[in-house]
């Protein structure tokens, strides 16, 4: 573990509190980064993994650009200092206004994953009077051999076009005055420990690149999406000079920048969730360890299920374990953080860290149960700070009015 002093945060932020190690997230950027070199690229961090202001931050000063999913993600990334022509706008369903609002702020590109939403682009460009820059998200149909729930690559799930449909997409948007098409996209799947499905991928996308620079569609940036997986448990993730091989030798001989939309993997590990144990109890033979900490706060175990490594401060070295589910205070049979894990008799007080979180953890926190989202600190050169106060009852209820009124 870091050198992070998780019994001081605790005491000085409370629990349940997410911490944030930002030198280990730029050390994965540079990782990565480093791992293009001799080619064009630009790696957009996808913030929906970790959308906290700070965290984009700490990106934003190393060069990165933004994946984006909605016109509030794409108003993060510019709060947070990223450049608006390194910021990408996808996602399947975009409305009007976030359309307008996004070509307004002359982002790098929207994009597009329907026929109906090119035309939908167009529309709101012709009516601004200006080209709007895309680039269409192809299907491969390739099974990236992940979780059902976070596979996009097959012609099954909601993603994307296939790869016919998106050829005459891109000859209709050469042929527009009000759309230019800049650039090809496919994303796969995620927490990928397999190259071979990205690399087919990406072969089939190159083969498409070049049928359309016969046709005059001249497209520049090829972006392989995200989805580079990390080690939760024991994975053995991707090779990043074979990840970056394995996309330059698809695009050989086609001058194309590469763009990287990576969320999980530059901040998973860098991210940690401290809880406290409240109680145990047991029912009948079954032992509960129950935490301030719930599913509101960290839904990857509940959602698909996902592992995380657990750690009990201060009880590294005890001997007395036994099998135990770590659960919240959430009204769910499905809110637990971990469970059948070995861990010691515990008591009131004790602080557990639950590891691997930076990635979807605070950013698909909920205010379910009527409990205020955690707090956040980052760290970084040995300085912890508070990023994101708790969330108070009063923030809770801010925007609500009683109907009745007295
Ligand atoms: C979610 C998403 C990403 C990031 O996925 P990770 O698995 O976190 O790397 C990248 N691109 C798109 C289009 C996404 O929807």
């Amino acid at each position: 573990m870091s050198k992070i002093d998780f019994e001081a945060l605790a005491q000085e932020f409370k629990t349940p509190l997410y911490v944030y190690d930002l030198d280990y997230m730029k050390s994965q950027y540079k990782a990565l980064k480093s791992a293009f070199e001799g080619e064009k690229s630009l790696i957009c961090y996808a913030i929906k993994a970790n959308s906290n202001l700070s965290v984009i931050q700490t990106f934003a000063k190393e060069g990165s650009g933004a994946d984006c999913v909605s016109i509030g993600e794409v108003k993060r990334a510019l709060k947070a200092g990223i450049q608006p022509y390194k910021i990408i706008f996808s996602g399947v369903g975009k409305s009007d206004e976030e359309i307008k609002e996004a070509l307004n702020l002359k982002i790098l590109m929207i994009n597009v994953e329907s026929e109906a939403e090119l035309k939908r682009v167009e529309a709101v460009a012709k009516e601004m009077k200006i080209e709007a820059r895309i680039s269409i998200r192809v299907n491969p149909n390739v099974d990236p051999k992940t979780h059902p729930y976070i596979s996009t690559g097959l012609n099954e799930n909601k993603f994307g076009v296939e790869i016919d449909l998106a050829k005459r997409m891109y000859i209709y948007a050469k042929n527009s005055s009000n759309l230019e098409p800049v650039g090809i996209h496919f994303h796969i799947g995620s927490q990928l420990t397999d190259l071979s499905p990205i690399k087919e991928a990406a072969e089939i996308v190159a083969d498409l690149v070049r049928s359309l620079r016969a046709i005059d569609v001249d497209i520049r940036f090829f972006d392989v999406g995200g989805g580079l997986g990390v080690v939760y448990d024991n994975e053995k993730p991707i090779d990043l000079k074979e990840y970056a091989n394995a996309i330059k030798s698809a695009i050989r001989g086609l001058d194309l920048t590469i763009v990287c939309e990576p969320g999980r993997f530059l901040v998973a590990n860098g991210g940690y969730l401290l809880t406290k144990v409240l109680y145990e109890k047991y029912n009948g033979e079954k032992r509960f360890v129950i935490v301030d900490g719930a599913m509101n706060d960290l839904l990857r175990p509940s959602l698909y299920n996902a592992y995380h490594k657990i750690e009990v401060l201060g009880k590294e070295n005890e001997k007395n374990l036994s099998k135990a589910d770590i659960v919240g205070p959430i009204c769910e049979s499905g809110d637990f953080l971990a469970k059948d894990v070995e861990l010691p008799p515990m008591q009131s007080g004790d602080l557990i860290v639950v590891k691997s979180a930076g990635a979807y953890g605070f950013s698909m926190a909920s205010n379910y149960n009527t409990r205020p989202r955690a707090a956040e600190v980052a760290c970084e050169d040995g300085e912890c700070r508070l990023v994101r106060k708790r969330e108070s009852f009063e923030d809770l209820i801010k925007l609500e009015e009683l109907y009745l009124k007295e």
